[in-house]
């Protein structure tokens, strides 16, 4: 027999940039084609420090974070299909309206209405967490949960070298050995292309069996995965003719820009290019590439605490002395 639902949950509160707090909070109704999920894993990365810290360009508060979210459907709005009931979902977090110039390109990352779940709209640092039907992926029987969960920095890095045009045998240098600088190799290599990260601290590059400082040799793609100007300014030194750098890791507000010579795009014909979250079709292909196998995550989950740990995890981010950090709202006292 399946729980009743408990009337109130714990979750992660940020009211005011700088600070969150823990609130004991109605558990949330979904409404018409919306289901509630029962939260059984979340991931942390390095925006959700930034959210609490700093704020971000599209937090609207007060608002529960995560972004990252793996949950059983538990109950159905209006309008839902009864077989999704007890299903266990990967969360697509973003809400896009599908009708806008962006929608209709097939990048709904950029959608003019986008609402992205812990951002917009409260996410999955909770017991519960409400999402739409149409944002969810079914996870296939095999994949854990725990691997799913890593859909969403996944398909972020799968955004970034569809749009770096990545082919096989291509070169490709990563700056940053962080979680996503990982991923990142990971999947060009899936993708059979030669990956290359540059990451100065010992122990991540030993997991990326990478290089301390970026080599000699031109690559057809480098990916900054490292909010650090000079990293940019490097890359721009590495990229080879018809060379693609994409900028996937957003810089400081403050030292937003990076000297480059136009001339040299210019004759070596090089591009570029942005990459900002992900699309649902990127999600559905990184649940499909961790279910095949050829995508090993496993061992980059570093610490594995309850939600109620927040604080020592966010610590951990802030000091990089973690690779991925998985968060459990069940073992959360309230
Ligand atoms: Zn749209």
């Amino acid at each position: 027999m399946p729980q009743p639902l408990p009337a109130t949950m714990q979750a992660v509160s940020v009211r005011e940039i700088g600070s969150f707090q823990f609130e004991q909070r109605p558990v949330p109704q979904p409404g018409p084609g919306e289901v509630l999920l029962r939260v059984t894993v979340t991931g942390l990365c390095r925006t959700d420090l930034k959210i609490i810290q700093v704020g971000h360009r599209d937090l609207v508060l007060p608002c529960i974070p995560g972004e990252e979210v793996v949950g059983e459907v538990v109950a159905l709005g209006a309008g839902c299909d009864t077989t999704l009931l007890h299903q266990r979902c990967y969360v697509y977090p973003g809400e896009w309206c599908g009708s806008c110039p962006a929608c209709k390109a097939g990048a709904e990352n950029l959608c003019r209405f986008m609402r992205i779940m812990g951002f917009h709209r409260d996410g999955g640092f909770a017991g519960y967490v409400v999402a739409p039907l149409k944002s969810l992926i079914p996870l296939p029987e095999g994949l854990s949960d725990e691997q799913a969960v890593f859909a969403e920095p996944l398909s972020c890095c799968l955004n970034a070298l569809e749009l770096a045009r990545l082919a096989p045998f291509e070169t490709i240098a990563i700056w940053g050995g962080g979680p996503a600088g990982q991923l990142l190799a990971r999947a060009a290599t899936a993708y059979d292309a030669l990956p290359t990260v540059i990451e100065p601290d010992p122990q991540r590059r030993k997991l990326a069996k990478g290089v301390a400082e970026p080599p000699e040799q031109l690559f057809d793609v480098c990916v900054v995965a490292v909010g650090n100007n000079d990293a940019y300014q490097q890359a721009l030194t590495r990229l080879a003719p018809r060379g693609r750098l994409v900028v996937f890791s957003g810089l400081s507000k403050e030292t937003p820009a990076i000297t480059t010579d136009f001339n040299q795009l210019h004759y070596l014909e090089q591009t570029v290019v942005g990459a900002y979250g992900c699309c649902y079709r990127h999600g559905r292909q990184a649940i499909a590439l961790l279910q095949s196998g050829r995508l090993e995550v496993g061992d980059l989950i570093s610490h594995r605490m309850p939600l109620s740990k927040l604080a020592e995890a966010l610590e951990l981010v802030a000091s990089r002395q973690c690779m991925k950090i998985h968060l459990y709202p069940e073992a959360c006292t309230p």
